[in-house]
């Protein structure tokens, strides 16, 4: 019956449309199998032959160099689509296994095409997959072709397995080797393409960094090669910049220092259809044969670079992605995101003093392309803003409205458990009147029990449902705070700025409290810092954050402070200003408190007058000077100076003075000598001194 396909086809058939479905496993096969999408088109015409007018037959095409196997080919869905809804009369394909290589989309169409009663066709005939033979047939088609699959995919990987394994399975190379005709892999006989990757090794041997490398590429505009793995350039040779992923994969390739490999990535479909691919660890690579063609580096070079770069790795740490929160003191690590190019933001730390001062950095495009960082912020002003603004959140008031919210939904709830519970009890209602009328039925009379008996059974399920619908929804509504709880969490109120602030709380549990509040926060450096502050709940908060002084700013002294030393320097020694200074709590900018190295420092280095210059100015004589105009010796005038017939000012801390000339001297010494409280007459005694003296 198979033979005579005019049978099957009825007029319903030839109402509807018929589809014709054409498919090429890939591109390559659409390029070079032309002959077999011509006999795909020509079912067309088989169609017309069949019955159906020209205008009603439908090619659907848009599958091509779409592989059987993959899921998300729009021509097929679209088939199924339509013979879904019934518009489809007939279905052809050159050979119906090529429908769907997937037996579940086969057996699916099937199942569709039957209740629709849509015919199959193929080259081997037309089929009625409501006809349970033809259905078995097509069932077995299926089958079979995902069979024949199975078996040419085992039979190529294994030979590609054992190719692989004596090393001699030819792999696209990566850019800088290339095979020759006779199938040896050996570098480029591009000059310039050699030469560029002889120069990314030797870089990254003096720098002993792939961002360096990046960076000094970039200073020399060089451009490098890459090769294009797929679409209409493919194999083609491009040139462009130099980034960081690039240095990394040629780094890491063991081709390039003359090893065969094998098994360094394997792909893994996830639950969306996509292959993802991972990188193995060496001990799982299936081959890795060193030595086995010409390469760039050697082997030894290529496991120093590992090392090198896994240490770097190590360096730069992995507390910087989104991930668990570590020990760093950075608050919000992994949480914080770029205001300006909106990548997340790494963490850095400079060390002060023995202690850690996070940074949060923009670093993607540095890393990647050489170019300047996009922003850095200071971070601990901004862990320090965040910290306050989460132990104001969790205020004693703040919590209260919390819960005040949350007994108002448990008051709703309770309304409608009432509501759900009346249902219930209406369900009882109903199912005791049935009961009661059964009872009361004769039971010879067989039609009426009957009847009441069904109802007395429908009116049982109800409550039954009612029942279990009750229990349900009580159970959701359940989550009630317990008084327990009511008071753990005001009681949070008054424990979360305690332990905040607790210094024993380490800085991991400090950033677990964060993550439990905050959904991120997002860093922009301008004229100030600002952060957007984003809450668990949604709410967003918005700060401002004055930039932190530069460090060199930190440590400098308030001009009020130096102009206050010039003013002190007209009557007091370094000395005497330190102690005045202190006396008054004046701090010196970056330091703990003065002495007379750091007044000295800052007349030094504000270039004040020094004190000595300000004396000369008003006269005063220096000892030698003094001694001559008296005429005594140096020692006398000291002496003098100690009996306080002389008067002097020191200029430095080691008691050296300057004297007030002597007709300032008179005029000053005569009135405090007219009481003759002391011993010597001042007038006289200098005179008898000089003329003991002389
Ligand atoms: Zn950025």
């Amino acid at each position: 019956m198979m033979n005579d396909p005019h049978q099957k086809v009825q007029a319903s058939h030839l109402k509807r449309n018929a589809y014709v479905y054409v498919r090429q496993s890939t591109l390559r096969q659409v390029l070079e199998n032309t002959e077999s999408t011509k006999r795909q088109y020509g079912l067309r015409q088989r169609a017309v032959a069949l019955g159906w007018a020209e205008e009603r037959v439908i090619v659907i095409d848009s599958d091509l160099g779409q592989s059987g196997a993959s899921s998300d080919r729009e021509g097929f869905q679209r088939l199924v689509a339509e013979v879904g809804m019934g518009h489809a009369g007939i279905v052809l394909g050159l050979e119906v296994s090529r429908l769907a290589r997937n037996s579940m989309d086969w057996h699916r169409l099937l199942e569709i095409c039957a209740l629709t009663s849509t015919l199959i066709c193929d080259e081997d005939g037309t089929y009625d997959p409501a006809h349970f033979n033809d259905r078995l047939l097509l069932g077995l088609k299926g089958t079979m072709s995902e069979a024949e699959l199975h078996v040419l995919r085992a039979r190529l990987q294994g030979g590609i397995l054992n190719k692989a394994r004596r090393g001699e399975l030819e792999i696209r190379p990566p850019v800088g080797l290339v095979y020759s005709s006779d199938g040896v892999l050996g570098l480029d006989p591009d000059r310039q393409v050699q030469h560029c990757l002889r120069w990314l090794f030797a870089t990254f041997a003096r720098t002993g960094s792939a961002c360096a490398t990046v960076k000094a590429a970039r200073l020399e505009h060089l451009v490098f090669p890459r090769r294009c793995s797929q679409g209409a350039r493919r194999r083609e040779l491009l040139w462009g910049e130099l980034d960081h992923d690039q240095v990394l994969r040629v780094l890491h390739n063991p081709r390039y220092a003359g090893a065969f490999v094998y098994g360094r990535y394997h792909g893994q479909r996830n639950v969306e259809g996509l292959v993802r691919m991972q990188r193995m660890p060496r001990e799982q690579w299936f081959a890795l044969i060193p030595d086995a063609h010409a390469g760039y580096i050697s082997w030894d070079e290529y496991e120093s670079n590992q090392r090198r770069l896994h240490e770097s790795a190590k360096a730069i740490g992995t507390d910087r992605h989104r991930g668990p929160a570590r020990e760093g003191p950075a608050l919000l690590q992994g949480l914080v995101l770029c205001g300006r190019c909106g990548r997340r933001m790494s963490i850095g730390y400079h060390s002060r003093h023995g202690q850690l001062y996070p940074e949060y950095r923009c670093m993607r495009e540095h890393i990647q392309k050489g170019e300047a960082v996009c922003q850095r912020v200071p971070g601990a002003g901004v862990d320090q803003a965040i910290g306050a603004l989460l132990v104001e959140a969790v205020n004693p008031v703040a919590l209260d409205v919390t819960l005040q919210v949350q007994r108002e939904l448990q008051s709703r709830l309770e309304e409608a458990d009432c509501l759900r519970h009346a249902q219930v009890e209406r369900a009882q209602y109903e199912c005791d009147l049935a009961q009661r009328r059964y009872m009361r039925v004769d039971p010879d009379n067989r039609l009426v029990a009957d009847s009441l008996e069904a109802q007395w059974n429908e009116t049982l399920r109800a409550l039954g449902a009612a029942h279990e619908e009750y229990a349900r929804r009580r159970e959701q509504d359940a989550h009630v705070l317990t008084n327990e709880q009511h008071s753990a969490i005001l009681a949070l109120a008054s424990d979360f700025p305690r332990l905040w602030s607790d210094p024993a709380t380490p800085d991991r549990e400090r950033k677990r409290m964060v993550r439990l509040l905050l959904e991120d926060v997002t860093l922009n450096r301008g004229e100030q810092i600002s952060l957007q502050v984003r809450f668990k709940g949604g709410a967003c908060r918005t700060l401002q954050l004055p930039l932190p002084l530069p460090s060199w700013q930190i440590r400098l002294t308030p001009a009020a402070v130096i102009g206050e030393i010039d003013r002190l320097l007209n009557d007091h020694t370094v000395l005497q200003i330190a102690t005045i200074l202190n006396a008054r709590g004046v701090r010196p900018g970056g330091g703990a408190s003065f002495n007379s190295r750091v007044v000295t420092r800052l007349a030094c280095t504000y270039h004040l007058k020094p004190r000595y210059d300000r004396l000369r100015e008003r006269g005063l004589l220096t000892l030698e000077e003094m001694a001559a105009t008296l005429q005594v010796t140096t020692t006398t005038v000291k002496r003098w100076l100690q009996r306080g017939l002389l008067r002097g000012h020191p200029y430095s801390d080691k008691n050296e003075c300057l004297y007030e000339p002597p007709s300032n001297h008179s005029q000053h010494t005569t009135p405090s000598a007219k009481p003759a409280s002391g011993p010597p007459k001042p007038g006289a005694r200098p005179r008898s001194f000089e003329g003991g003296a002389v």
